[in-house]
């Protein structure tokens, strides 16, 4: 069984965050964190953003604001991020406390500084197929551990069991763009294994450790695992039991070491991406350079 693992993509996406800020020199994309309370789970995350953006060449900074922080100023400095010039991203922790309206911030975040794609605008422009709207990064992140490994999706039966707005449904948009049939699942799914053990292509983002087990997957179909749970023995683990998908699977990602590991290169990509497009750089064009002496 082949193991997809993230690093060669996220490794690919380097280089391109690289050649960026090597070619635009004095422009250094810069992604606002913006985090309510102390959540380990949240901080954690942030740490990863932090280190692999240093790796890749990009900045990040943390606004942070305690968790009884009142609407109003929570407001005040979403407003402050969202129009500073030198910030080309937005990245906010969710989900925030009760008394943050996250509606109205939803209805004011520029869609260009939007790299998880939570504004109705790039919801909308995923569903078109538009090739500038930022997808959710995990469901970006699955599409591109696919496209980096060349498994083909086209004409391919793919099923998703999980419908939440960071994966399943945005993923299933990104699929269809793909050409594939796509099938999502969910918990009121009849005969859930009847489902998955038709695909081609399983993809996994229930939120239960090691609930996919070798039942539910096809003969040499390709696995990929979105969950991020801790086992009885405190270990990181998926949704999938790695001991028994190796089992049938043809091909799978690894916990950790797999989507996770892409989708915070994929949210390096869109800062990238938006900060071109809020500067409206045009491709450098070195045609040229071979008559120069
Ligand atoms: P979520 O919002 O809790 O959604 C879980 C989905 O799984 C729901 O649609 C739910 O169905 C479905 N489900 C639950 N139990 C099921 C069952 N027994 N049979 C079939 N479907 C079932 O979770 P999420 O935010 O999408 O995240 C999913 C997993 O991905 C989590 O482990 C999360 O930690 C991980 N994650 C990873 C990354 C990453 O970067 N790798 C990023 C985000 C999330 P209903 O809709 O019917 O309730």
């Amino acid at each position: 069984m082949q193991e997809l693992r993230g690093k060669i993509i996220a490794d690919q996406i380097k280089g391109e965050c690289l050649d960026f800020v090597g070619q635009y020199n004095g422009i250094l994309p810069a992604l606002a964190i913006l985090r309510v309370g102390h959540k380990e789970a949240d901080l954690s995350y942030e740490r990863s953003i932090k280190k692999r953006f240093m790796d890749f060449g990009l900045e990040a900074k943390d606004y942070e604001l305690p968790e009884n922080v009142s609407n109003e100023e929570f407001q005040q400095v979403f407003d402050f991020i969202n129009q500073d010039p030198e910030i080309h991203g937005i990245l906010v922790m969710r989900p925030l406390p009760k008394q943050i309206d996250e509606a109205a911030m939803l209805r004011k975040m520029n869609p260009l500084k939007d790299l998880d794609g939570i504004t109705d605008t790039n919801v909308a422009g995923v569903m078109r197929g538009d090739a500038d709207a930022f997808a959710p990064c995990t469901a970006q992140a699955v599409v591109e551990i696919l496209k980096g490994h060349q498994i083909e999706m086209a004409g391919k039966e793919v099923c998703i069991i999980g419908r939440s707005m960071v994966v399943g449904k945005p993923l299933s948009m990104l699929l269809l763009q793909e050409n594939a049939t796509v099938t999502v699942c969910h918990s009121k799914t009849e005969d859930l294994k009847a489902v998955t053990s038709r695909a081609d292509i399983l993809v996994a983002a229930i939120g239960k450790a090691k609930f996919i087990s070798s039942g539910y997957v096809k003969e040499d179909a390709t696995v990929i695992d979105v969950g991020i749970n801790v086992d009885e023995a405190g270990n990181l683990c998926g949704d999938c039991d790695w001991d028994q998908i190796i089992l049938k699977a043809g091909a799978a990602t690894p916990v950790p070491g797999g989507v996770g590991t892409v989708t915070t290169a994929v949210l390096a990509k869109h800062l990238v991406q938006a900060a071109k497009l809020q500067m409206k750089l045009a491709p450098i064009d070195d045609s040229a350079d071979e008559y120069l002496s």
